[in-house]
């Protein structure tokens, strides 16, 4: 599906221009790096008497999906179920979490639970669990939407003095959404208010019927304070789990899921993952959406250096050369080679598309400038990562300009982009944000996007330079 118009012309023996002049004709304006829509490719079909076929160009590195065929049934085996706890704010997630650790993590080790962390593991009864704990309801349905459904069974917790509230109301849809089981934990039953029908009543009118009012949701009353109820909830998960038959193949390849990541000082790149299928152990080769890595070390949820992590587990991982979204799914490779192509083809392609859509947006609001006579320049802001290359795009972008057009460098610094960078962009029409080296922080890009501030971000010097030169031929063919 994913075709750029350089890689299109070159396929059909065209050159770009040619292509570009066709859509161009036709009031579509796009730059040789730009992706073609559907709709484009048939009309250029049609134009050059050729037949178009549609496939997915990032099809040879769909990591994720190829992994499929690691799985062999014939291997499985019973993995521990994956439990996300969700409820409105201040109704007790966090209490029920931390006390469920604590009450079924032996003594001895208890010097490791003094933090809260992301994911766990218990054991009752025999049986492990492993609980997430996600930021949010709208995390959640994210992760799924990125492919990584780690949970399989949802507790919404709803504290019992003071029943459903608008955020339960929003877990109820999320977790029905997601179509895992859902257990509703009744929490703070230690309360002299605690009104345990009241809770029921509520639910039942939003489709989640108690078991005991003939319904097929298990409501279990519960107390993070007394531990009260706690027993009764793990013995209920494991009884679902059963239900579910979890299998998975402990000798495949592995996949894990990231739930959490982070850069650590003097640690890098530092993921919260949850074992899906294999094991992963020290010295494998993981790919990580546009990651990639040996995994260094392995820390268990106790904070104990391990070896490695079996099915439903969950510990930290040292090893990736960048911090992974949450979200992303890890999956062994058989040689560090195969991982850092992967993840690099990834990566290229993410940024091409990512630049695709801006630039475009950029060129659009700008030809609409053009026309109006109010611009005859590109005006840029140039963050690099050292001294050296910031002169050496700085020279090379302020030699590319012609009668019509020239790049106008508006700011050019060392360092991070900031939300200074954007405010001074803002300010001047049309201006985008070219950084190499240096990326935005999350905070830099949701600001970005909401002041419509376009920034790109670079590792190699021709690529920016290229990318600038064919904005400028934009803005030169929307003024013919
Ligand atoms: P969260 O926002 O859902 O993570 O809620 P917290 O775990 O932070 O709890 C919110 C408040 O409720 C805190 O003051 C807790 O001490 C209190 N709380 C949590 N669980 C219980 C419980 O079982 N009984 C009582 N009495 N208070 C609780």
């Amino acid at each position: 599906e994913d075709i750029r118009v350089y890689e299109f012309a070159e396929a059909c023996g065209k050159s770009p221009a040619e292509v570009i002049t066709v859509l161009f004709g036709l009031g579509m304006m796009v730059t040789k790096n730009d992706f073609l829509k559907q709709d484009e490719l048939e009309i250029l079909g049609e134009e050059f008497g050729i037949e178009v076929t549609v496939k997915d160009a990032l099809e040879d590195v769909n990591y994720v999906e190829d992994y499929q065929e690691e799985v062999d049934i014939s291997h499985f085996v019973t993995r521990p179920p994956v439990v996300t706890i969700m409820g409105h704010v201040d109704h007790g997630k966090t209490s029920l979490l931390d006390k469920i650790r604590s009450s079924k993590v032996a003594s001895g080790e208890a010097g490791g639970i003094t933090q809260h962390i992301s994911a766990y593991t218990i054991e009752q009864s025999g049986q492990k669990i492993t609980f997430v704990d996600t930021p949010g309801h709208a995390a959640f349905s994210a992760m799924r939407a990125r492919g990584a459904d780690v949970t399989d069974i949802v507790i919404i917790v709803v504290a019992a003095d003071d029943g459903v509230m608008p955020q339960t109301e929003e877990v109820i849809s999320h977790a029905k959404a997601s179509g895992c089981p859902i257990i509703v934990a009744v929490n703070k039953m230690d309360k002299e208010t605690a009104n345990m029908d009241m809770v029921k009543a509520q639910m039942a009118e939003r489709e989640m019927t108690p078991v005991d009012w003939g319904g097929d949701v298990e409501f279990i009353g519960v107390s993070a304070h007394t531990g009260m109820g706690i027993d009764d909830l793990l013995e209920n998960i494991l009884l679902q789990a059963e239900i579910l038959e979890l299998k998975a193949d402990p000798k495949a390849k592995v996949k894990a899921a990231v739930v959490e990541a982070s850069l650590e000082k003097g640690r890098g790149p530092v993921a919260t993952v949850i074992v899906q299928n294999g094991i992963l152990r020290l010295g494998d080769n993981i790919v990580c959406d546009t990651t990639y890595g040996r995994v260094k070390a392995i820390t268990n949820d106790l904070g104990k250096p391990v070896k490695e992590l079996g099915l439903s587990e969950t510990g930290t991982v040292l090893g990736l050369n960048e911090v992974p979204a949450a979200g992303a799914i890890m999956v062994g490779q058989d040689s560090d080679k195969e991982a850092r192509d992967i993840a690099t083809k990834r990566a290229e392609h993410a940024r091409a598309k990512e630049l695709s859509k801006s630039t475009k947006v950029s060129l659009e609001e700008m030809s609409g400038l053009i026309a109006e006579g109010k611009i005859k320049q590109l005006p840029v802001i140039i963050k690099t990562d050292v001294a050296g290359s910031l002169e050496a795009i700085k020279g090379s972008l302020e030699k590319i300009q012609n009668d019509e057009v020239k790049v106008k460098v508006v700011h050019a610094g060392v360092g991070g982009i900031t939300e200074s960078d954007l405010v001074l962009a803002s300010a001047s029409e049309g201006c985008i944000i070219l950084g190499f080296n240096v990326r935005p922080t999350g905070s830099v890009k949701n600001k970005a996007k909401a002041d419509g501030v376009t920034i790109n971000t670079y590792s190699i010097i021709y690529d920016l330079i290229d990318d600038v030169k064919d904005a400028l031929s934009g803005m030169m063919s929307a003024i013919i």
